[in-house]
């Protein structure tokens, strides 16, 4: 049994919008999550929204 989960942080820097994410994944093995490892992501203002919405990142989250 496995799962993800994805981690989301805005910030400003010289008047852009980006955004990190980390996407982790964990195990589970008797009653206990063990953390795999994790990917950090960023998302530049014309790269499709990791939120999943399909639009341009500065025309969703990155306003
Ligand atoms: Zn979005």
């Amino acid at each position: 049994m496995k799962r993800s989960s994805l981690f989301y942080a805005r910030y400003r820097e010289k008047q852009q919008t980006s955004a990190i994410y980390e996407r982790s994944r964990f195990i589970r093995e008797e009653q206990h999550w063990y953390y795999i490892d994790g990917v950090h992501l960023q998302a530049g203002r014309n790269d499709p929204c990791p939120c999943g919405s399909g639009k341009k990142f500065k025309k969703c989250c990155g306003l």
